[in-house]
Order: structure tokens, then C-alpha cells, then sequence
């Protein structure tokens, strides 16, 4: 039997509701939980006869209870005394406001506790950290791992049942298989795996515990990276089914298209559509992923490339996370083709949930209707929608989607080129990781013009002095200032929480800017009622718009030139970017004012680090090296592969397991790798699938 293969039902002594929490956390299998590894540890390794211990120092004692006792205190504290005894002598140990402690420790039974040793008037006392009765050394004696408590399920209880698989089971029936081949472990002087799951839960020491951390992160980062590798060689038999012509006479025509835009293209811009147009000549479907910092014109690229699909006599689709965006694109792109004054023009079309009884497209009632250019939200997975031909899919803020939208929207338009963008700004070593089965484009290059905008920490009792010039701006320089309320919740959906807030925020802000227009955006008003703010936003019918962060994505409002962030501490700094990327879109000078309520040293070093750096992935970077990769993405991390232990940041670990992969594929076949295979199902089935 492999851990695979043994459910978590099977552990001994464990109530269903502890199973249940288990299955709540995703561990289905013994190999699931021996997954949860441990964030630190706490070293109670020495082991002290009682004589012996010193002041100040964590140790673990072991003997045998001989009081025990609730003892009540005047200020309603209750402490729970006992007094633990070995050959060599006895000490005292005190538990607070815990009495039915007292229960579970029964005179004359051995103990085992861990704790710092504290001078207590003339006598010695150990305050405990860990106890376990019985002479077992799971939670004391050893170096102690210490596991994220979720659903409930405390660390210790993690621990226990980790302990129980390692070293019941695990000896005799299930070791943990071996997945890769010997050269590649010696080569990288790796340990055994069996080893690593063993030390990584109950080091013998810190040195091998960090040995068993590298060998398991090597192995992450081995099976997602040769799972890129083997679905791009899957993807490069495939064949496209509706094929492209780029004669010269398309290229002509696309070059015509770009010179009649409004602006210059940036030379990223142009260097990116002739990767894409050099992907779109091939028989192989293009599979590419451009990452474009906010504001350095993604949507540009994404029209000139439909409107070489629409000169091959294809369909385009374009899918947006957001009602507001998708609404935009659909103007940006009439905008742009009906400027051009294109002839013959393709017929453009919106597809939202609430489009049927919108007016650009109430005519979407028949699913076959040729449109050259269908712009939309998710409303575009609906099953009735049947598309005809299509050549081209687009799908902006990727990561925004999860992966099973992806997979349909691939699926309805079978064999098509795919072009993913995003403005997340994922530094290179990352995408390769992570998306190394795509192929990468950057545009680095803002469009030319474009100042950087100034941003500020504001001081609290710097408020008033804050709004007073920003009325000023208004008037003198028809200013107009986004106002972001906090991220309330966890979670960036908005909750009705952080609704309420922006309710509040919205009512006195209407009073301090009693003289202007202000207005309000969350992600419970009505779809209509959106677009008409956006829209009035937009033509500077209002001043001040109060919203929450549903407008991180996207929208493009090149008059708003002032943005206030509100509790700035609980955004990523990506996130932060994102937001101060929704102003600084035009020539005009663009301020970012920052207020926060903490302002703790490390809060300040944050946000002054994002105050005096204006490139998405600095901050992405810092972000990612102290805090974590989690606030790249926000906490909606959907589509993003959540490495378990082997960090980002590791660009060493990560380019050995890169070569490793380069190795494996050119000498052996996965086929006959069972177990490593396993492992890197896994991250295949995260992809969008092709077939
Ligand atoms: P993002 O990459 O964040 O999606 P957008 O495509 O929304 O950015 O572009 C941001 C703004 O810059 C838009 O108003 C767009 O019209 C403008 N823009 C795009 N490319 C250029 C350029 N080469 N020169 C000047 N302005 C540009
Ligand atoms: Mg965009």
C-alpha cells in the first residue's frame, strides 16, 4: 500500500470530526496530510533532569505528577498548579484560566513538558509550552514542528496524526515512494524522499530539516516545470483549425491599421504584435502569454490582432473578468475601428449577463449571428452560445479566471490561437515557472508622454490639509479623484461588509465635498447603474468617485488624475499598483495619496517602498520576498498554482530543477515513471486542455 492509496478514514483513534476538518482542508489521502508541512519549528529538544535546568532556558522534563490543582485568584484568574517530580527532584508548573486541565492529570502518571525555565520568588518554576502524558516524545522532547491551524484543527492534533503515518504505518507498510531517477538526486545532491518526509515533520536537526525542505521544493518545482514542458510538446502537434494568411497584402493592411491609430505604438507594442503575428503565421495554435504593466496599452495590441482575424474571415472572442471592463473594451474597440474608418467594418458585439436588455447588443438573440469581434464576460461560457468560427480567443486578466472557464472557453473554440494578457506584473523567472509551457511576451515601455505619478503617505492629522487640496485641484485644474475604501474582508469579493463601508465612506465624503459631484462604485450595484457612473465618470459629470477596489482592473479613465487609497496597508503592493494605475493616464501630472491607520514600521517601510517605485514588478518582487506569493495576485488566487513549499524567490532551486527537467525528458519517458507521474498529473490537469 502506498500513502496514495490509504484514505484518511483509516487513521487510528480519530474522531469523524477531525476526518471531516481534514477532508475540509482537501487531505483526502495519508499522502495528502504528510503534504502539510510545517511552517517552523520549536526546538524543546533538551532534555533536562529537573536539578539540572537553568534559568531561562526551554527545556523538556519528564516525570511523574504528584499534585495537582485549581488554585482561584482574587482577580478571578484561576491557575492550574501540579508539581512533576523525576529522581533527581521536582518543579513546579503553572497553567492559567484552563481548569479542566486539571482533569487530565492524574497523580502518579508520567508527564513530559515543555517549557522556558522562570525564577519564580526563590524557587525554580517552568512555564509550559507543550505537555504530553504517557511516556511518548511527540509534542516534547524533540524539535516540534508547527503546522497553519485551519477549520479548527489545532497543531498539535496536525501533528499527532502525521507523527501516527510516519511511524506506525509508514515504516511497515507505506514509505513514501521514490519518484525520481538516482543520477538526478546525486547529481543535485538531494536526499532520499523518503528521508525528507521524515525530517521535514520530525527533524533530528535544523540542518536536515532545511536539507529536507530543499529536496521536497525540488520536487515541486521538478514536477510542475516537466509538466510545462510535457503539455507545450503535447500543444506542438496540434494542429489550427481555422489557419491564418499573413501574405504581405494582410500585413499591408495591418501596418495601414496601426499608422491610423491616434498615437505612435511604443516599440514594446510593435515588437509584441510581430511576435504574435509570427505565431498566428504558423500551423501550430498560438499559445501566448503577454504581461503588460497597467496602463502600457494590452487593449491596442489585442485590436490590431482581431483585426487580423477579422481580415482572415474570422471570429474573435475577448473575454474580461468585469462587467465595467468588458463594457470598456467593447467602446475602446468600436472607438478604434470606427476612427480607422475601416472598409468593410467588422461587426463588434457585447455579451454581458445583463446585454440582452442593453442596447449595443440586443441582437445576440441568435447564437450563430456572425460577429467578427465578440467582446464579453464569463456570460460567454453560457452553453447557448455557440460560436461559428473562430480563429482568435483572447482572455484579459487571465489570472482573474479560474481554470475550469478557461478550459470551456478553449473548448468552444476548439483549436484556435489563445492570447492571454495581464497586467500582474510577474517577474520573468516567476512566469517561466509557473507558465513555462506558454510562450512570454513583455511590454516593459509606457507610451510616450506619460508622467510618473507622484505618490504620498499621508500622516493622519495631514487629512484635512490633504482634502483641502484636492478641492483646490478641482477647481483650478478640473481634477477628478478616485476615493478607494479599505479592503475589508480577507477576500477581495465584495463582501457586504466592505459595501456597507464604502456606503458610509460615500455619505460623510458627499458632505466634505459638499461643492462637488460625488459619486459610488461597489460590486452590488446594478450592471446599468454602473455604466452610467462609469460613463459620467468619465464625460466629468463627477468630480469624486467613491468606490471600492472593483476598480483595480482595467478601467481607463484618462481625465481622473487623483487617487486616494484608504487603509493602503491591506493591499498587496500589486495590488496597490494596480489601483495607482487607474490614474496617470494621460500627459496631465497624477498624484497617489496614501492614507493608512497603521502605521507601524514595517506597514511604512512598505508603503514607502511603493511610494518611491513606480514599476509593477519591483513591487511585485518586494511583495513576494516579504510577504509572500499569495499578494502578487491578491487573495483571489484563482488559475494561479499555489506552490506548496518551494518559494518563488528560490531562482537558484528553481533553474536546477529547470535543467533537471531539461535532462529528464531528453533521456527517459514519463510513461514509465508511475509515481513521478502522479505528481505531475497533477499540474497538467490545471491546463487548459487542448483535446
Ligand atoms: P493596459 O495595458 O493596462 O490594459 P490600456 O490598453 O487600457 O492599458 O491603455 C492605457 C491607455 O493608454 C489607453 O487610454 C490607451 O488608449 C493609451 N495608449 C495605448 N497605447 C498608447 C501609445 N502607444 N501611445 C499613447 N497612448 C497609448
Ligand atoms: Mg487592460
Amino acid at each position: 500500500m502506498d500513502t496514495n492509496q490509504l484514505l484518511i478514514e483509516n487513521l487510528a483513534s480519530t474522531s469523524q470530526i477531525t476526518i471531516r476538518k481534514f477532508k475540509s482542508l482537501g487531505i483526502n489521502t495519508y499522502s495528502d496530510l504528510l503534504d502539510y508541512f510545517p511552517y517552523r519549528y520549536e526546538n524543546y529538544s533538551l532534555l533536562t533532569q529537573i536539578d539540572k535546568v537553568q534559568i531561562e532556558e526551554t527545556v523538556t522534563i519528564q516525570g511523574k505528577i504528584i499534585e495537582a490543582k485549581n488554585q482561584y485568584t482574587r482577580s478571578r484568574i484561576t491557575i492550574q498548579k501540579i508539581i512533576v517530580q523525576d529522581k533527581t527532584g521536582s518543579i513546579e508548573i503553572n497553567w492559567f484560566n484552563q481548569p479542566y486541565l486539571i482533569r487530565l492529570f492524574t497523580i502518579g502518571e508520567t508527564i513530559s513538558v515543555a517549557g522556558l525555565v522562570k525564577q519564580f520568588g526563590s524557587k525554580l518554576t517552568l512555564e509550559p509550552k507543550e505537555y504530553e502524558i504517557g511516556a511518548k516524545r511527540i509534542h516534547t522532547g524533540r524539535i516540534v514542528p508547527i503546522y497553519s491551524e485551519k477549520k479548527g484543527l489545532s497543531s498539535k492534533t496536525i501533528r499527532e496524526k502525521i507523527y501516527a503515518i510516519l511511524n506506525t504505518t509508514a515504516a511497515i507498510v507505506c514509505r513514501v515512494a521514490e519518484t525520481l531517477p538516482k543520477e538526478i538526486i546525486t547529481f543535485n545532491s538531494l536526499i532520499d524522499k523518503n528521508k525528507a518526509y521524515q525530517q521535514i515533520h520530525f527533524p533530528d536537526d535544523l540542518e536536515i530539516a532545511k536539507r529536507a525542505r530543499e529536496r521536497l521544493a525540488f520536487d515541486e518545482l521538478f514536477n510542475l516545470q516537466l509538466a510545462n514542458n510535457l503539455i507545450k510538446k503535447e500543444w506542438k502537434k496540434e494542429k489550427v483549425e481555422n489557419m491564418f494568411r499573413v501574405g504581405t497584402v494582410h500585413e499591408l493592411s495591418v501596418q495601414k491599421f496601426i499608422s491610423d491609430l491616434p498615437f505612435i505604438l511604443t516599440r514594446d507594442q510593435k515588437k509584441v504584435i510581430d511576435e504574435i503575428i509570427n505565431d498566428l503565421k504558423k500551423t501550430v495554435p498560438m499559445n501566448r502569454f503577454l504581461q503588460g504593466d497597467v496602463g502600457s496599452g494590452k487593449t491596442v495590441v489585442a485590436a490590431v490582432v482581431c483585426y487580423l482575424s477579422f481580415l482572415n474571415g474570422y471570429q474573435s472572442i475577448i473575454m474580461a473578468p468585469t462587467e465595467i471592463l468588458a463594457q470598456q473594451h467593447y467602446q475602446t474597440f468600436v472607438k478604434i475601428f470606427v476612427r480607422n474608418g475601416l472598409k468593410p467594418f467588422p461587426n463588434i458585439t457585447l455579451v454581458t449577463s445583463s446585454t440582452k436588455k442593453n442596447t449595443p447588443c440586443t441582437t445576440l438573440h441568435h447564437p450563430t449571428t456572425p460577429y467578427d469581434i465578440i467582446i464579453g464576460t464569463h456570460a460567454l461560457l453560457s452553453q447557448k452560445l455557440k460560436f461559428e468560427k473562430v480563429g482568435l480567443v483572447i482572455i484579459d486578466e487571465q489570472h482573474r479566471f479560474g481554470v475550469n472557464q478557461r478550459a470551456i472557453l478553449k473548448e468552444k473554440a476548439l483549436n484556435s490561437h489563445l492570447l492571454t494578457m495581464t497586467a500582474t506584473p510577474i517577474p520573468r523567472t516567476v512566469a517561466l515557472t509557473l507558465y513555462g509551457e506558454l510562450d512570454l511576451s513583455y511590454i516593459t515601455e509606457m507610451p510616450k508622454g506619460r508622467q510618473v505619478i507622484k505618490t504620498f503617505l499621508i500622516p493622519k492629522e495631514k487629512r484635512g490639509v490633504g482634502y483641502h487640496w484636492i478641492k483646490n485641484q478641482i477647481k483650478e485644474k478640473q481634477a477628478q479623484v478616485f476615493i478607494i475604501c479599505p479592503l475589508i474582508e480577507e477576500s477581495e469579493s465584495e463582501t457586504l461588509k466592505s459595501i456597507k463601508a464604502a456606503k458610509i465612506e460615500y455619505e460623510s465624503l458627499k458632505n466634505i465635498f459638499s461643492e462637488f459631484k460625488v459619486g459610488l462604485l461597489h460590486g452590488k450595484i446594478k450592471a446599468e447603474e454602473k455604466n452610467q457612473v462609469m460613463i459620467d465618470f468619465k464625460n466629468n459629470k463627477i468630480n469624486i468617485l467613491v468606490s471600492t477596489s472593483i476598480v483595480e482592473v482595467g478601467i481607463d479613465i484618462p481625465g481622473a488624475t487623483i487617487m486616494i487609497i484608504e487603509g493602503a496597508e491591506r493591499f498587496g503592493l500589486a495590488q496597490l499598483h494596480q489601483l495607482r494605475g487607474r490614474i496617470g493616464r494621460s500627459d496631465k501630472q497624477s498624484y497617489c495619496l496614501l492614507f493608512s491607520e497603521n502605521m507601524s514600521d514595517k506597514t511604512t517601510k512598505r508603503l514607502n517602498f511603493f511610494c518611491k517605485n513606480n514599476l509593477g514588478i519591483k513591487l511585485a518582487e518586494f511583495d513576494l520576498i516579504n510577504r509572500g506569493a499569495g499578494n502578487i495576485f491578491g487573495t483571489e488566487q484563482h488559475g494561479f498554482i499555489n506552490l506548496k513549499i518551494a518559494s518563488l524567490t528560490d531562482y537558484e532551486l528553481i533553474n536546477k530543477a529547470k535543467k533537471a527537467v531539461e535532462y529528464f525528458v531528453g533521456k527517459y519517458e514519463i510513461e514509465d515513471w508511475k509515481e513521478l507521474n502522479r505528481g505531475v498529473e497533477k499540474y497538467r490537469g490545471r491546463q487548459i486542455s487542448r483535446d
